[in-house]
């Protein structure tokens, strides 16, 4: 079966949830270009209950008028339909818990109640003409007998989606595809994979929700939100594209400047070897590792790193090896020939790589060379005389 997954990016909304992490009505407006400008379909913007700042600033996004369907997160209560209905969105959606757990300690309500919540306040939502979604909240750990009741019971409503979030990111992609496939089986619905990244596996998760037909995914830029936060929209794209040989429509160009963009908006500073965008992972200094790239990069790059917009860069250190020393000061405009000297030359650069644990600057690189190309003093030089 053919998959067209559909990216809900949710950086605005989860992403901003991360635990310190605020954007104003200008950054918010900067992301949502950034994102629609590069194909991303839909986001979910905002949480109207939160007041009439959240609901002035989805509105603002609304009035950008950009090519996304944009929607609105709030919990399945009739006052928070009420401030979701004052915002421009397309899409409202309304999360209920499903879990005993949540159901038993948060809200202290039954099984029937939640069906009956959705009976009473999705078929008024649906009555206002909008699209809306309904949120599973811990679906990962409720009952799934009840979770297929859930979904009947709001696709009977007339809802047009459910999400399944795995609120605490407690699956795996084994589990996540046999919850996702029985839900597939339940209902005509849309299907939203909600992923949490708790145990580094919320792009594995993503991954297969969509294989067991999970229609839609949500994702955040530098897998912001929450916690661990979510499934990163920079690894789903690329995983969809790469190994379900997929396209979500998303230019890849696009997405290290939007990685860079809400890096600094949201102060989280990505890590150096985060996937796809972090600014180690197309940085190779090994020398074995070297020496097959410059045979065939295939060799020990998946992809390559210009379908990101991206260069590969050669690193020396303690790793490296005398070819990657030449090209080196090749691109100083130094060619280094003797075999001799070009190993003293790579001995000063593990020893500098050792102490400093940096990579040598171009200067300090003149200045080994410099040092190698004086002759040490020969120890029985002295003695002969
Ligand atoms: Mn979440």
């Amino acid at each position: 079966m053919p998959l067209h997954p559909i990216i809900n990016d949710t950086t605005l909304r989860d992403g901003e949830q991360t635990a310190g992490v605020a954007f104003t009505v200008d950054e918010k407006c900067a992301i949502a270009c950034a994102l629609a400008a590069a194909g991303v379909p839909e986001m979910e913007i905002g949480i109207p209950a939160m007041g009439e700042e959240e609901i002035a600033c989805i509105n603002a996004i609304a009035d950008l008028d950009l090519p996304a369907t944009l929607m609105v997160w709030g919990r399945l209560t009739d006052s928070d339909l009420e401030q979701a209905l004052r915002c421009n969105a397309d899409i409202i959606h309304l999360s209920i818990p499903v879990s005993d757990i949540h159901l038993r300690h948060k809200l202290r309500q039954s099984r029937p109640w939640v069906l009956e919540q959705i009976s009473r306040i999705i078929s008024k939502a649906v009555a206002s003409g909008r699209k809306i979604s309904l949120g599973a909240e811990d679906a990962s750990r409720a009952d799934a007998d009840f979770l297929a009741q859930v979904a009947q019971r709001a696709q009977a409503c007339g809802a047009s989606r459910i999400r399944f979030a795995d609120t605490l990111g407690v699956l795996d992609p084994f589990t996540t595809f046999e919850a996702i496939a029985r839900l597939r089986a339940a209902v005509d619905l849309e299907i939203e994979i909600h992923a949490h990244n708790d145990l580094g596996l919320a792009t594995a998760n993503t991954l297969a929700a969509l294989r067991a037909g999970a229609t839609h995914a949500n994702t955040t830029v530098n897998g912001l939100g929450e916690r661990a936060g979510n499934a990163a929209l920079e690894e789903v794209v690329m995983g969809v594209r790469h190994l379900h040989h997929a396209d979500c429509g998303i230019d890849t160009q696009a997405l290290v400047p939007i990685s860079r963009l809400v890096a600094r908006a949201s102060g989280r500073q990505v890590a150096f070897n985060k996937s796809i965008v972090g600014e180690a992972v197309f940085t190779h200094e090994s020398g074995i590792h070297i020496d097959g790239l410059l045979k065939n990069a295939s060799t020990y790059e998946s992809f390559d790193p210009s379908e990101l917009g991206r260069e590969r860069r050669t690193v020396l250190g303690k790793h490296s090896g005398s070819q990657a020393v030449r090209q080196a000061y090749g691109r100083l405009g130094i060619a280094l020939q003797d075999d001799a000297l070009t190993g003293r030359v790579l001995a000063r650069i593990r020893d500098h790589a050792m102490r400093v644990k940096q990579e040598a600057s171009p200067d300090e690189l003149r200045r080994f060379l410099l040092e190698s190309l004086e002759v040490p003093a020969h120890p029985s030089h002295g003695m002969a005389a």
